[in-house]
């Protein structure tokens, strides 16, 4: 379980859930990982601990934080784009501050750091972005904006695929449905409402993310690019 060897890999909003998931993953697979948080020193800090991945402290929403962040990681072989934020509800009361945030971090960051690891990258190098089942389907009211979000994700995949697939870089979208983690905890309020949906009536787990993630950065993955790969118990169905 080495595919990550002394492979270069950032990850950016890794200091919970499913991006503490993906960088333990990583890390345990031999790979030389830094993950960015904003908030959570004390979690990546813990994480750093364990993982022996190094935490670098930077905000998602800022564009010039995201790029100087990838440019100083020098020719990464993995980049994994995980930040996120969920802003839900009547989208005549949401306060659009909150809403252009969320565009920040949700699609601004992962177009810059995308963009931004391209330069350096080497050929063959992975770029993997967390979306959304919403991106897809997105079957209860509140959740336009979100929604927006995890769909220009894909557009983004697809476009950046034909710029890069020249120098055998992919570009590829994971799309889970509900995973238990602070933004969606399995004991929360929605939780009944959401398995609803589903053909597997449970939340998802951040590791299971994780192996769909390490499956798509490493070495098999090769021929794969372009593409939104779901993982959401039939969420989407
Ligand atoms: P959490 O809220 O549990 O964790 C979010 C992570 O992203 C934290 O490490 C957080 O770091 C980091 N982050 C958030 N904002 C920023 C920022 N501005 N700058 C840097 N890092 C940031 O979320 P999840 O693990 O649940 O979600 C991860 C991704 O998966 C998101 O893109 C989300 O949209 C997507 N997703 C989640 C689903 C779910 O059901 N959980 C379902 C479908 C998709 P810090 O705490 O330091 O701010």
């Amino acid at each position: 379980m080495a595919q990550f060897k002394d492979k270069n890999i950032l990850v950016i909003g890794g200091s919970r859930g499913i991006g503490a998931a993906i960088v333990s993953r990583l890390a345990q697979e031999g790979g030389k990982v830094a993950f960015t948080y904003a908030g959570s020193t004390d979690a990546a800090a813990a994480l750093a601990a364990k993982t022996g991945a190094e935490a670098v402290q930077s905000d998602a929403a800022d564009r010039g934080a995201v790029i100087d962040v990838v440019r100083s990681r020098g020719a990464l072989d993995v980049l994994v784009v995980n930040a996120g934020a969920l802003v839900l509800g009547d989208p005549l009361e949401l306060d659009a501050d909150a809403v252009d945030r969320m565009i920040d971090i949700n699609v601004r960051a992962p177009y810059h750091a995308a963009v931004e690891a391209a330069r350096q990258m080497a050929d063959g190098g992975r770029i993997v972005v967390i979306g959304s089942v919403n991106g897809d389907r997105m079957p209860f009211a509140g959740g336009a904006a979100y929604a927006l979000t995890k769909s220009a994700l894909q557009g983004m995949a697809r476009g950046l695929a034909r710029d890069l697939g020249p120098r055998g870089i992919t570009v590829n979208v994971v799309q889970p449905g509900p995973v238990d983690t602070d933004m969606n905890p399995a004991d929360g309020p929605m939780s009944d409402f959401m398995h609803g949906f589903m053909a597997i009536q449970r939340h998802g787990k951040a590791e299971e993310v994780a192996g769909m993630v390490a499956y798509l950065a490493g070495p098999e993955a090769g021929f794969v690019t372009g593409a939104m790969h779901t993982i959401d118990g039939g969420f989407g169905a």
